[in-house]
């Protein structure tokens, strides 16, 4: 299902990870979304992550592990077909689809949509979702499911990854889609492993409170951005420049210098690529 996605009132469309970039890092959102550059080095997490992301959508689609395998070819190849690793490489995806389909050979809920993509307005901008799964899961009625991948499982994953701001806006999402009953989500993690196949799932929730609070944080981030627009004046947050799994993309840009960072035109190492939030999953 695509969700409206016209935009009769020019409103910017925005997405969760944009607004996570830009409260992450304001020179960072200015590299990224503003000057449209990224680097041309291959990133194999990432790259990864699409690649699960779409063979777990056609699994839910068919039920066929060959055509999740397919899948999961097409968008390693898109996204480089990088050599990858010894966690992440097509063998291992297979020997993990594998498992999932055992492991969760008897699904307690039915899937009611997959990769529902849209724009919805929500106040002064768009705010622009993909949701991996719809299930209708017993007991809790219509949930969005995210797909998680993770280099290991702990409480503090998890803690992290149930308190993310990300699920608040799929579920205000969700809410302005199907109603009020709609307020929990179910995270769906896939370990990332040399050896091991490990799936845990947990679910999330929002109140009306939350979501309203969660509204207001996202427009008072859309006008930073505007601010941050209208002085082109983008603050580097150094203290997030090392937590990557490598350096941030675009450190030897931040750290040119003897030049207006809004004059400096990235060498053979970046490309120009544009970011549409309704293309990409995370
Ligand atoms: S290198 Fe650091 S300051 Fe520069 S964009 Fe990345 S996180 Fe921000």
């Amino acid at each position: 299902m695509t969700l409206n996605t016209n935009n009769p009132t020019n409103l910017q469309q925005l997405d969760s990870t944009m607004l996570s970039d830009f409260r992450n890092c304001q020179r960072y959102f200015y590299w990224r979304h503003e000057r449209q550059i990224d680097s041309i080095d291959p990133k194999v997490p990432l790259a990864y992550g699409i690649a699960i992301h779409a063979m777990l959508a056609e699994w839910y689609k068919t039920k066929n592990i060959i055509n999740a395998m397919i899948a999961f070819d097409r968008a390693w190849a898109l996204h480089g077909q990088p050599e990858g690793d010894t966690k992440r490489n097509p063998i291992r995806a297979a020997e993990i689809m594998n498992a999932y389909k055992n492991f969760y050979s008897e699904e307690s809920f039915k899937v009611i949509d997959i990769e529902v993509r849209g724009a919805l307005p929500a106040g002064d901008f768009m705010l622009v979702v993909i949701i991996d799964l719809i299930i209708d899961l017993p007991g809790y009625g219509l949930l969005p499911m995210d797909h998680k991948t993770t280099s290991y499982f702990s409480e503090k994953w998890w803690r992290g990854k149930i308190l993310r701001w990300q699920y608040s806006a799929y579920l205000w999402a969700m809410r302005q889609l199907f109603g009020k009953n709609c307020n929990s989500l179910y995270v769906n993690g896939v370990l990332v492993d040399q050896k091991r196949c490990l799936f845990d799932r947990q679910p999330t929730s929002r109140s009306d409170w939350d979501l309203s609070m969660w509204l207001s944080e996202a427009n008072h981030i859309f006008k930073e951005i505007q601010l941050c627009r209208s002085e082109n004046e983008w603050p580097k947050t150094e203290d997030y420049c090392d937590r990557w799994p490598d350096t941030c993309s675009y450190y030897q840009l931040c750290t040119t210098a003897g030049i207006n960072y809004r004059e400096l035109q990235p060498g053979p190492n970046f490309k120009k690529s544009i970011w549409n939030p309704l293309n990409e999953v995370r």
